[in-house]
């Protein structure tokens, strides 16, 4: 019988690095979740796998589990919908082509949004790239860390209320795939896929049954329930879901470092969801217990 690796909690399953828009290298990270006495985190930097072998080395060496995972950016009908993807195979070629083409989309995109902005204030894609780790995912949490640095905002938050929002004349989305096209790439790479918060608009706003139904088909594995921004509506509704489709349920941070107030282990996933999910994926898990 193939046995599950020990692995120890709390769990948490959903944290950022400075390879995408967390304010902490991986193996800051690492220490961190040690630090709060986390057993098991998952490294889910937006649309890279670029954190994935320093975090490995510090997880090793401190004694943390590390699931290496990744937030896949996709989108339904105008609308955000991130993938947590777990223990995928990092070289999958169908998985990296479309990573490289989100990343590179981002990337243009920040630079024609920071345009925008720059005329009517005083900020440069200079500004950008130095509050942004070369080879990482840029987002607008790395433009809203330029307008903090040149004193035009307090913080992230009031970038985010007011000029990163989506709402606003600088905007402007990114390329992403679509729910169905992200998870069948993830499951075609070994990997396990979740839904990300997916009712941070809250329950009317919950993906519909029938296209959640093609999204199980497809291999859908779980739903991030407990997250600090998942409505309490929007949770019921989630809990209903889970239960009619036979989904996992996981609950996590979504830690940025101090780019965000969630904090590590403030959310954690059953031992019995992480050892189906290590069962599943291609990848191992690294360090630990
Ligand atoms: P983008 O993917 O470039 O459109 O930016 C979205 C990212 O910004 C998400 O990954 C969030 O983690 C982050 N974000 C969204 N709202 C806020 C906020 N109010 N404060 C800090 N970060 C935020
Ligand atoms: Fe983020
Ligand atoms: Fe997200
Ligand atoms: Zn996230």
């Amino acid at each position: 019988m193939l046995s599950t690796p020990a692995f120890r909690g709390p769990i948490d399953l959903h944290t950022h690095s400075r390879e995408s828009d967390g304010t902490e290298s991986p193996s800051e990270l690492i220490r961190a979740a040690a630090a709060v006495g986390l057993g098991t985190v998952a490294l889910t930097d937006h649309d890279s796998t670029a954190g994935w072998d320093e975090a490995a080395r510090e997880a090793t060496r401190v004694g943390v589990t590390l699931v290496p995972g990744m937030e896949l950016s996709s989108r339904y009908h105008g609308k955000s919908v991130h993938v947590l993807a777990y223990l995928f195979d990092p070289t999958d070629q169908a998985l990296l082509a479309e990573t490289t083409a989100i990343r590179e989309s981002r990337r243009s995109r920040a630079e024609r949004i920071v345009a925008r902005i720059a005329r009517d204030y005083d900020l440069t894609w200079d500004d950008v790239l130095s509050q942004t780790t070369d080879g990482a995912t840029v987002g607008r949490p790395h433009i809203a860390d330029a307008l903090v640095a040149r004193g035009l905002v307090a913080d992230r938050g009031e970038a985010f209320a007011g000029i990163l929002r989506a709402s606003g004349e600088y905007f402007e989305p990114h390329y992403a795939p679509d729910p169905l096209h992200a998870i069948r790439l993830v499951r075609a790479a070994g990997g396990v896929p979740v839904i990300a918060h997916p009712a941070t608009r809250g329950r009317a706003a919950v993906l519909p049954e029938d296209y959640l139904a093609e999204l199980v088909d497809a291999g859908l594995f779980g739903l991030e329930i407990e997250h600090r921004e998942n409505t309490e509506d929007g949770k019921a509704r989630l809990r209903e879901l889970a239960t009619r489709f036979d989904l996992a349920v996981t609950g996590s941070s979504d830690y940025h470092g101090t780019g965000k107030p969630n904090r590590l282990g403030e959310n954690s996933t059953e031992p019995a969801v992480v050892a189906e999910i290590i069962r599943s994926g291609r990848s191992a898990v690294v360090g630990g217990a």
